[in-house]
């Protein structure tokens, strides 16, 4: 579904990916885990079109996207829940959600899909009238990937969503975004908690400094002796 080939991005004269390869198929949970500043947020960024690529490929079943904007790559089904959520606080959960569907492409069904999404956060249902700004940190993380799937995405990419989340909040999360590939969604997962994101992954990247070091099988990576001690902390 997602081939990225020998990308290459960065910020100004300072390039942060190079030569860097994956792939997500239909129906995947993909994870990626780096240290901080190893690209991921980076990778995502150049894949959805907020930066250009300077070199590499980044296809979307089969279709070009690096050069175009990110309102068209959004409008292609490809959607990012950026890391820190990003709502707008002094707006209700409600209108934050149906945020989500600005684009022209996602209003058709919306209101259907806002039934189906807010049956996966039950949480989030019973404080739709609520400002986002005052809800708890997994609350607001809930709102920010229940606006990203009303965008109805085909692949759907998770920045961190485990950040400043308590262990249990941590579990209920990435339950969630099992089910959510389970729906039919398939995901493409950024994350420095490795554990409980190579869990639940179909398959799995390391990113260190701006490439990919080691690609595996999410139980592989769970067992790579470098992945342990260096992400693990075992
Ligand atoms: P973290 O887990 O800490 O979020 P990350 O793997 O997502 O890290 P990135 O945010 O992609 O890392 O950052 C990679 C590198 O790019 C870092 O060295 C960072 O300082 C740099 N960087 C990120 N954003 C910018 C920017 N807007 N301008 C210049 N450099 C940037």
């Amino acid at each position: 579904m997602l081939r990225v080939t020998d990308l290459a991005a960065g910020y100004g004269r300072t390039t942060i990916l190079q030569g860097l390869s994956l792939h997500v198929e239909a129906g995947e949970i993909v994870t990626i885990i780096g240290a901080n500043g190893a690209g991921k947020t980076t990778l995502l960024r150049a894949i959805s079109g907020l930066i250009r690529p300077t070199a590499g490929k980044v296809e979307l079943n089969g279709e070009r996207l690096e050069g175009l904007g990110p309102a068209e790559i959004v409008g292609r089904g490809l959607i990012m829940v950026p890391e820190a959520r990003q709502l707008f606080p002094v707006m209700t959960v409600r209108d934050n959600v149906l945020m989500g569907c600005y684009h022209p492409a996602a209003r058709e069904g919306a209101a259907q899909r806002m039934e189906e999404v807010l049956d996966l956060f039950p949480r989030v249902r019973e404080r739709l009238s609520q400002m986002a700004g005052s809800l708890s940190g997994g609350e607001q993380q809930m709102v920010a990937i229940a606006r990203g799937l009303m965008a109805n995405p085909k692949l759907l990419m998770l920045d961190e969503p485990s950040l400043g989340l308590a262990p249990i909040i941590v579990q209920q999360m990435f339950g969630i975004v099992e089910r959510i590939a389970a729906m039919g969604t398939t995901v493409l997962l950024v994350e420095q908690k490795a554990f409980h994101a190579l869990k639940i992954a179909a398959r799995a990247y390391v990113i260190e400094n701006g490439q990919i070091s080691i690609e595996n099988t999410g139980p592989g990576l769970l067992a790579d002796p470098h992945v342990k001690t260096a992400y693990l902390g075992l």
